[in-house]
């Protein structure tokens, strides 16, 4: 299967390719604009050119864009549902501008108005922006470690929103650390197994596209989203290498999402101990 990390787009998305391409990656994911800000200028076109004609000389594939830390289309606030809605279309349109195949969305919080309306609301935004944007560049919605009034906790609550948007492009993204705070282990080839199966009863195994690999400083269960390096956080060796020999991942691509306290080199280190891991 395709591996590769969550790149910087500190020094823009001809950078982001070219820290992919130093690494090794066979496929790359990085944010469109700084996740944690409304503002979203659009790039220079020289910018936008540098990137292609790197990306022409790469065989990365898939390139993913992860969409704003912001984005909230499961708001009960209509101001901020709206602000979401209205992000959430310039993500599609910057995805699109840089020939992304992918573009992974949390699927948001409900606040007081609990789950089915927060999935309600996410369905008819993901409707409203297909409507507007048109079809190309697949949403991933990724399932989310549960904290707070986060909807997306379990396989069933994502698998229901991607079967009410199917016919307008979604799919699924796994994120183990995520997974793993929301209660499901994976610490065996047995859990993994079970997990496996769980995706295929609900759908979700059709829909899935990519798997965001990492391990998880959390515990099982305890619904806090902690990213960790591979093998060393609470899943483990043997967890994270069922996972990546599991039947149902072998054409999933792969992208970590590890913690980058030393830069590149925790990536090295993280990559070369995924690689171990695989046995096929
Ligand atoms: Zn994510
Ligand atoms: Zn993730």
């Amino acid at each position: 299967m395709p591996l590769g990390v969550h790149a910087s787009i500190k020094e823009g998305f001809a950078g982001a390719l070219k820290e992919a391409i130093k690494l090794g990656c066979e496929c790359v994911q990085f944010f469109s604009h700084n996740p944690r800000g409304w503002r979203m200028k659009r790039p220079e076109k020289e910018e936008i050119e540098k990137y292609h004609s790197i990306r022409k000389h790469t065989a990365l594939d898939p390139v993913a864009i992860h969409c704003s830390y912001l984005v909230n289309i499961a708001s009960p606030d209509a101001t901020l549902y709206e602000r979401s809605i209205t992000l959430l279309c310039k993500e599609v349109e910057m995805a699109r501008t840089l020939g992304a195949s992918y573009l992974v969305l949390h699927p948001g919080s409900s606040g007081r108005e609990g789950k089915k309306m927060g999935i309600k609301r996410a369905v008819d935004a993901i409707k409203r922006v297909r409507k507007k944007m048109g079809m190309d560049v697949t949403i991933l919605i990724e399932n989310t470690a549960g904290s707070g009034t986060q909807i997306g906790r379990t396989l069933e609550d994502v698998a229901l929103m991607v079967e009410l948007t199917h016919n307008h492009n979604t799919g699924f993204c796994f994120d183990t650390a995520h997974g793993f705070s929301a209660g499901y282990s994976m610490k065996n080839a047995e859990e993994v197994a079970g997990l496996s199966e769980l995706m295929e009863r609900t759908g979700l195994a059709r829909a899935l596209r990519l798997i965001h690999l990492n391990d998880s400083k959390a515990e099982c269960g305890s619904l806090a989203d902690r990213h960790e390096h591979i093998g060393t956080g609470k899943i483990g060796p043997e967890g994270i290498r069922a996972i990546l020999n599991a039947p149902l991942f072998k054409d999933i691509p792969f992208i970590l999402e590890t913690p980058r306290k030393h830069g590149l080199r925790d990536d090295v280190m993280n990559l070369n101990r995924a690689k171990e891991m695989i046995e096929r």
